[in-house]
């Protein structure tokens, strides 16, 4: 690399550490317990304290909810390389996320790439400002992996769209204000060019949700459903019955967030807990089996955080991540449900305790969590068919 860019990047490196040092809230630095810990924005704000509502305003003045976009947006116009900076940095002094939001991570990219300069405008800056809490509805009951066969209908009724149907899976459908779309507008034509992306306001007339209880009697699910909805002909992003490239373009970058893309983690003192309590024989943890497999795992690992670090370089140089997000999403939430499976049996009996005392439960928690890493977003064996299809270049 240039040595004038390295330097720039040192001082950039310096600069922010001594900003997050004195602007992040001690009380904020800790371990992020569950989703609930996050702040996601929204019109009716829930901070879970004053520390974080304090965190989340300076991070938003400095255009660092999204390090990356540009700032006429709100966001901080950052480099990839300063963004990479800024996420080590945060990590090392365990600086929260400021804002959680579906809106940066997977709406966000779209709209840069696809919106008008009017919905650039308004939600990009929305987004950044934490002002709309937004959710996804890609998921049908008919439509899961086979997402281009949906059935939500849009009809153009002259000066605005009327949609009927339901989605499912949506998370956070019942706190959200607005809701990314995918809907039928054609449906004459071969699935997947009679589709188009829209944005919808949940609270308008006919949008119901019903929240899906799960085992952990926890709700994020919903079903929602779209009773004659009046949608605003402007809420269309990019051009009727071509919304199938919006959508595919939005799940590379879901992909690339559930796939670890951005991730700085060191996951090398998550098994120190257990080293401790089964204890060393000659500098070895005692049992062999385990032994192995966590080699095993933190070799594959070593790996996988070394390509993500070259594709993210690559990206960097303009070759787009593409179809290679569904390689790291597929190698990243495998990895992920493997290092739950070994972490759980270090633990033994204990893991699987909820009391207090067990940190209420989060080991078992997150274990159960990551089996659904490996299906959002689209499930492990559609990411091998798109691998192998599009990477490999192996017949359909
Ligand atoms: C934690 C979580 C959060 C989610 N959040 C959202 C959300 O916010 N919004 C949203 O729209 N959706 C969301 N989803 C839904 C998710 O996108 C779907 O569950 C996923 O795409 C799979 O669809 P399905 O559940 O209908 O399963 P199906 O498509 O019915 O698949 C069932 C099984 O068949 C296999 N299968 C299907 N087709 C093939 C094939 N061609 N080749 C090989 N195997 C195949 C699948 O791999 C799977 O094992 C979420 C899911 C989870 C788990």
């Amino acid at each position: 690399m240039d040595t004038s860019i390295q330097t720039d990047l040192e001082t950039f490196r310096t600069e922010t550490r001594a900003w997050l040092e004195e602007n992040c809230p001690t009380s904020l630095r800790k371990p992020i317990k569950s989703a609930e810990d996050y702040f996601w924005g929204g019109r009716n704000p829930h901070y879970n304290s004053d520390d974080q509502k304090l965190w989340f305003e300076r991070m938003r003045d400095r255009g660092w909810t999204a390090p990356t976009w540009p700032t006429q947006y709100g966001g901080g116009g950052l480099s990839t390389q300063e963004n990479k900076v800024l996420l080590e940095e945060m990590a090392k002094l365990q600086c929260p996320t400021p804002l959680f939001s579906f809106g940066l991570s997977m709406l966000g990219p779209a709209l840069l790439k696809f919106g008008n300069e009017e919905q650039k405008a308004q939600y990009l800056t929305e987004i950044t400002h934490g002002k709309v809490w937004w959710c996804q509805g890609y998921s049908e009951p008919g439509a899961g992996s086979d997402l281009a066969g949906l059935q939500t209908r849009a009809e153009d009724q002259g000066d605005h769209f009327l949609v009927n149907g339901q989605k499912v899976w949506t998370s956070y459908a019942d706190k959200s204000d607005m809701i990314f779309c995918l809907v039928r507008t054609n449906p004459d034509a071969k699935k997947h060019t009679g589709i188009s992306f829209m944005l919808i306001d949940m609270k308008s007339e006919g949008v119901s949700t019903r929240p899906i209880k799960l085992i952990s009697g926890k709700s994020v699910f919903c079903e929602t459903f779209f009773d004659n909805v009046k949608v605003p002909k402007e809420n269309l992003v990019g051009e009727l019955n071509a919304g199938w490239s919006i959508a595919k373009y939005l799940l590379t970058h879901e992909r690339s967030m559930i796939g670890g893309i951005g991730d700085v983690r060191n996951e090398k003192p998550l098994f120190q807990r257990a080293v401790e309590a089964l204890g060393l024989e000659n500098g070895r943890l005692s049992d062999p089996v385990l032994r192995t497999d966590i080699a095993r795992w933190m070799i594959d690992q070593e790996g996988l955080m070394w390509t993500i670090e070259r594709t993210t370089d690559e990206s960097k140089a303009g070759q787009p991540i593409g179809a290679k997000s569904s390689f790291f999403k597929y190698y990243y939430t495998e990895q992920n449900k493997l290092k739950y499976e070994l972490l759980m049996a270090l633990e033994g009996m204990d893991a699987l305790a909820w009391g207090e005392e067990y940190n209420d439960g989060k080991l078992a928690r997150d274990f159960c969590r990551t089996k659904g890493n490996s299906i959002e977003g689209g499930t492990s064996e559609i990411q091998l068919n798109i691998i192998s299809k599009r990477i490999l270049g192996l017949p359909g």
